[in-house]
C-alpha cells in the first residue's frame, strides 16, 4: 500500500528530502507532501543582500509550486501548529490534520533573544524574505525621515551580533548605504553603522588573519565595531550596552544567535536544548518514524564532541540522507549514516570582498577568490536543485 510521507518545511532540508525521496519511491509506492508556511523556497544564505536592497526578491525566493510542478510532490502552504508523534499526526494552522507513515521535520531554527528586555519587541531579525523586506523598507523610511528630522536615531543602524549573519549584513549595508544616501540627497558621513559583539572579537572561531581582514575591510567602509560588550536592552529609540553606553537608534537588526524551533521542542520527541536528538541515520532517538533534516535537529558526531553547526550546506546534505533513509526504512534495507562533507565556510563582506576557509581551516581565502567561491557555491546549489528537479519525475 502507498506510504504517506509528510515533510514539514520547504527550506534546504525539506526540499532536498522531498526530491531525494522521489528519486527512490515511485508515485505508486509513496505520496509525498511538503508543508511550508511560505509559497517559496528561500535562499536564506543571500537574505542580507535583499535586506540591504542589493538584489531583487525573486533572486532569493523561488516559487515552490513551480519548482515542484510535475514532480509528484504535493505542496501545502500552511503553518505547522502541532506535531503529535505518538498519534502519527500533524495539525496545521488552518485546522487540517495530516496523518503520516514517515515524517520529516525540517522546520529550521528561530532567532534566540536570550530574554534581553525589548529585543523581541523592537529589533528586526533576518530569517526570511519577509524579514529582509521589512529591514529594507524600514531603513529607507528612516533615511527619508532623517532628511526632515535630522534626528540621529534615524541615521544610525546597529547590527547586534558579529557572527557570520551580522558580518555579512553589515558588509552589505556598508556597500549599499552610500549609494542609497546619495539617491536621497543625504551625506553618508551623517550615517552611523555599528556592529556590536559581546565576545572579545567578531567571527569567533575564525583564524585571526581572516578576522583582521574582515574588520579592516569593513572599518574602511565606515563600520564601527564595538566588541566585548553585550547588548542588554532595546527600546524603540535606543540600544543599551552592558558598559552603560546607549546608542540612539531606531534600527537594531538582531543576529545574536539561533535556537531550536519551538514547535519541535515542545512536540514530545526527544530533544537536546530545544533541538531534536537524532541517531546517526537522522531518525528521532525517541520516534524512529520521524526523520530530521536541518537546524531542527542537533547532530553530535561522536560522544562528547561539539554538535555540527546549523548551516545550509548541512541541511541540504541531511535532506539527501533522509530522502534515501526513508526508502531503506520501509524496505528493511540498510540506512546510510550521516557523514557530512564540509566544503568550507565563506562569508561575504559586501559585494566585492569576502573571507573563507576551505578544507577545514587549512586554506584561507580573502578578497576576489573568496567572493568568487561564495558566488559559485550559490550557483552550485541552484544548479543542484535544478538537476534534481530534472531527475525527479
Ligand atoms: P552566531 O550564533 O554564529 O553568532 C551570533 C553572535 O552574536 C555571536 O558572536 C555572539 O557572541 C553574539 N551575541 C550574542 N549575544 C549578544 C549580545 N547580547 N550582544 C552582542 N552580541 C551578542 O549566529 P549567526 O551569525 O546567525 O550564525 C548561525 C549559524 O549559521 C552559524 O553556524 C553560522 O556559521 C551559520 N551561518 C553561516 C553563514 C555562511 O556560511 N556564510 C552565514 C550566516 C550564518
Amino acid at each position: 500500500m502507498s506510504k504517506q510521507i509528510l515533510i514539514l518545511g520547504g527550506g534546504y532540508g525539506g526540499l532536498l528530502s522531498a526530491l531525494t525521496a522521489r528519486k527512490y519511491f515511485s508515485i505508486a509506492d509513496a505520496a509525498i507532501t511538503v508543508v511550508n508556511r511560505f509559497p517559496t523556497h528561500q535562499i536564506i544564505t543571500e537574505l542580507h543582500r535583499l535586506a540591504a536592497g542589493s538584489i531583487a526578491e525573486k533572486a532569493v525566493s523561488l516559487p515552490l509550486d513551480k519548482l515542484l510542478r510535475d514532480k509528484g510532490v504535493n505542496l501545502v502552504i500552511d503553518t505547522v501548529e502541532q506535531i503529535k508523534p505518538d498519534e502519527k499526526k500533524v495539525v496545521l494552522q488552518s485546522g487540517v490534520t495530516y496523518s503520516y507513515d514517515a515524517l520529516v521535520v525540517a522546520l529550521g531554527s528561530e532567532t534566540a533573544f536570550f530574554g534581553i528586555p525589548g529585543l523581541q519587541e523592537y529589533s528586526f531579525i533576518l530569517k526570511s524574505v519577509n524579514d529582509a523586506n521589512r529591514i529594507r523598507a524600514h531603513v529607507e523610511a528612516c533615511l527619508d525621515a532623517y532628511k526632515v528630522s535630522k534626528n540621529k536615531a534615524d541615521a544610525t543602524i546597529v547590527v547586534g551580533g558579529g557572527g557570520l549573519t551580522g558580518i555579512e549584513l553589515v558588509g552589505e549595508f556598508a556597500d549599499k548605504l552610500p549609494e542609497l544616501c546619495r539617491s536621497k540627497g543625504i551625506d553618508f558621513n551623517d550615517i552611523s553603522l555599528y556592529c556590536v559583539e559581546a565576545a572579545p572579537s567578531v567571527l569567533m572561531g575564525f583564524p585571526q588573519e581572516l578576522i583582521d581582514r574582515a574588520v579592516s575591510s569593513l572599518s574602511k567602509r565606515g563600520v564601527e565595531f564595538i566588541t566585548n560588550v553585550a547588548i542588554t536592552e532595546m527600546t524603540k529609540t535606543a540600544v543599551t550596552l552592558k558598559d552603560g553606553r546607549t546608542i540612539e537608534t531606531n534600527t537594531l537588526v538582531w543576529t545574536g544567535g539561533v535556537q531550536g524551533n519551538s514547535v519541535v521542542a515542545n512536540c514530545g520527541i526527544e530533544v537536546n536544548r530545544g533541538r531534536a536528538s537524532v541517531t546517526e541515520t537522522l531518525q528521532s532517538t525517541s520516534h524512529p518514524d520521524v526523520f530530521l533534516a536541518g537546524d531542527s535537529a542537533v547532530v553530535i558526531p561522536s560522544e562528547g564532541a561539539r554538535p555540527y553547526p546549523p548551516t545550509a550546506q548541512l541541511a541540504w546534505q541531511m535532506g539527501e540522507t533522509v530522502g534515501h533513509n526513508m526508502f531503506a526504512y520501509f524496505n528493511n534495507a540498510p540506512m546510510d549514516s550521516f557523514t557530512p562533507v564540509f566544503s568550507g565556510t565563506l562569508g561575504s563582506l559586501g559585494r566585492k570582498d569576502a573571507i573563507g576557509m576551505i578544507g577545514g581551516k587549512q586554506t584561507q581565502l580573502k578578497g576576489a577568490p573568496a567572493t568568487f567561491m561564495k558566488e559559485a557555491s550559490n550557483v552550485r546549489y541552484l544548479s543542484h536543485i535544478q538537476g534534481l528537479f530534472a531527475l525527479a519525475y
